[in-house]
């Protein structure tokens, strides 16, 4: 329970403008208690060391101006100085040039630097008469080259290329160069490093080096450091030259069938997170949303081709007969202790048969774990229809990573509905609309509309936009919002059209809790904060539905603000204020 409740520490340790400013944070430089600063040479705490020359020369400027101002009074030359006077100009300069070298060049560039709009406005874009003039534009845009981040382009020397000294890892050693060349030479295939290393994180920084020297491009601003490639190794990411940075936002708590959850969404759109939270306020005040899972297996569906039609229809006749279930079930269930066959359903294209395998899965989503079993079903049944031509493992019937009606209708991994009863109160006061606003902008919206469109799934405002952060966050497989963000948004004026009864209806979200990304450190960490992390030890396969249930419940609550930002034609001016500046976004939500 811990690990839903909603954490109020803050950090406390993060340093001063000025004090990150002199330190100067290094491409490769990492900071640690035992690093050196140059501070550390002064005889007194930076800070003291600061009154004291701010102190000076202050003290000395107005001493030296009172002198001036007397002498011009008395009409005494002013290049005539006594010994107090000569101390004050020798402690003016002495506090002036430390104060400069103080705040230095930075601050004073800082002052002129645009601090976050480095990229043409969409006005800009607009107004642009084509493409080159969009290239010129961003070509021109102000990156601070700062210390952070060398932007020069790699160098030709002795006819070979080379990165900027400050872009070559301090790892690379001279046993590194002769790999790097013979990978550039092709005689080591890039791939083949992390096996002839044995050391992934080497591998990366050389397979990253010879990529800048190869393609000229500088890959600065790609971390390499402070990632386990070893946890990708064969199961997450071939080839890696380091990792993509995402900002973690947290909307919550969502109340949901009584429990709060924080819910974790990576995502680089501005709004997002506080829209979201501000859906699950009104969750929350309304007294929370109750989901129910309607149905759990994942599906996987090979396509196998005969001589003839009548042979094809023969097997589908074999395969959806009762009596051969128990048998095939036997056989598909070897492949896990997990996997659990629950239905096998076909479809005919002539002389070719879709068979569409559903199981059970555990805490895993599941795609590994199916395959398996169905090339088992496949092995069996070569021996009775030993004319069945196996085409492919997924014949597209599943169907994986695109918009299908099957999945639609049939639904694919967790099938759930969200539903909650928003106080009419709380419709003015949190969403500042109200209810006929939204019921009406739902119907025109999200069923008309979409209708209109011939939408497949697409029955909702943004499913896709909650589905992906949060995927993103807890390590599910992206490619999967496709078919997980199908979704049908139901709004209805209920206790005499008080109050707002709303629910989303979603056929195909497709989770897990083992296997995949989600065993990474910060996936894995994001998942404990929704006290679902790994397997469920009691009862194998709760903790993926459970994360089902929070992923329709936080698509409940963006749908519920986002509309609500429709109703009152509040979305473009929100947008502009969040999504284009580095504001308190959190506003947003109160
Ligand atoms: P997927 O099938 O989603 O691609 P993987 O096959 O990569 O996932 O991961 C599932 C693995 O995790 C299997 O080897 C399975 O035996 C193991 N596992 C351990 N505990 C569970 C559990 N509770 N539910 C499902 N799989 C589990």
């Amino acid at each position: 329970m811990d690990s839903r409740r909603r954490s109020t520490s803050k950090a406390t340790t993060a340093s001063p403008p000025h004090m990150k400013m002199k330190m100067g944070v290094g491409l490769h430089e990492h900071h640690n208690d035992k690093e050196l600063k140059a501070s550390d040479a002064l005889p007194l705490p930076l800070y003291l060391t600061n009154a004291v020359f701010f102190t000076l020369f202050f003290s000395v400027v107005y001493f030296l101006l009172t002198r001036w101002r007397e002498k011009i009074r008395n009409s005494t030359p002013l290049h005539v100085l006594n010994l107090s006077e000569i101390v004050a100009i020798f402690a003016f300069v002495a506090s002036f040039i430390y104060l400069l070298g103080f705040f230095g060049i930075d601050f004073v560039q800082s002052i002129f630097r645009p601090s976050v709009d480095l990229w043409p406005n969409e006005d800009e874009i607009d107004d642009a008469q084509n493409a080159d003039e969009i290239i010129l534009k961003e070509d021109t845009r102000k990156v601070p080259c700062g210390a952070g981040l060398d932007c020069s382009p790699p160098q030709i020397v002795n006819k070979e290329i080379v990165s900027p000294p400050s872009l070559v890892p301090t790892v690379l050693s001279e046993e590194d160069e002769e790999i790097i060349k013979s990978v550039l030479k092709g005689s080591t295939p890039s791939y083949t490093l992390e096996s002839k290393l044995g050391d992934c994180k080497r591998a990366a920084a050389i397979r990253r080096e010879a990529l800048q020297r190869l393609t000229g491009k500088s890959l600065t601003g790609l971390p390499l450091e402070g990632f386990d490639y070893e946890s990708v190794l064969g199961q997450c990411c071939e080839m890696p030259v380091g990792y993509v940075q995402i900002p973690v936002g947290i909307a919550g708590p969502l109340l949901l069938d009584g429990i709060e959850y924080s819910v974790p969404m990576a995502t680089t759109e501005g709004c997002l997170v506080a829209s979201t939270n501000r859906g699950c306020k009104a969750i929350h005040l309304s007294g929370g949303a109750a989901s129910v899972l309607l149905k759990d297996g994942m599906t996987r569906a090979p396509v196998v081709r005969f001589a003839s039609a009548q042979r094809a229809a023969h097997l589908k006749f074999f395969l959806e007969n009762p009596n051969n279930f128990e048998n095939l079930s036997m056989i598909f269930n070897k492949s896990s202790r997990f996997a659990r066959l629950q239905n096998i359903k076909c479809t005919i294209a002539g002389k070719n048969l879709y068979m569409r395998f559903t199981c059970s899965t555990g805490d895993a989503m599941g795609m590994n774990m199916i395959s398996k079993g169905v090339q088992n079903v496949l092995d069996y049944l070569q021996n009775d229809f030993s004319d069945m031509d196996v085409i492919g493992i997924s014949g597209n019937f599943c169907s994986d990573k695109k918009a299908a009606a099957v999945n639609w209708i049939e639904g694919r991994g967790k099938s759930v509905v969200c539903e909650c009863v928003i106080k009419g109160e709380v419709v003015k006061k949190v969403l500042k609309t109200n209810v006929a606003a939204l019921v009406e902008l739902n119907m025109l919206k999200n069923l008309t509309g979409s209708a209109m469109a011939g939408a497949l799934g697409g029955f909702n405002a943004h499913a896709s936009n909650i589905v992906a952060a949060v995927y993103i966050a807890t390590g599910q497989d992206p490619a999967q919002t496709v078919e997980s963000s199908h979704c049908i948004t139901m709004m209805e004026a209920v206790n005499d059209g008080q109050d707002l009864h709303v629910s989303v209806t979603m056929p195909s979200i497709e989770v897990g809790t083992v296997g995949g990304g989600t065993q990474l450190a910060s996936q894995s960490a994001c998942l404990n904060l929704l006290g679902v992390k790994g397997a469920n030890r009691e009862s194998a396969g709760s903790n993926a539905r459970l994360l089902a249930t929070i992923v329709a419940g936080s698509v409940l609550a963006g749908e519920l603000s986002l509309m609500s930002a429709q109703a009152a034609g509040q979305l473009v001016s929100s947008h502009m204020k969040y999504n284009r500046s580095s504001k308190d976004v959190s506003k947003v939500s109160s």
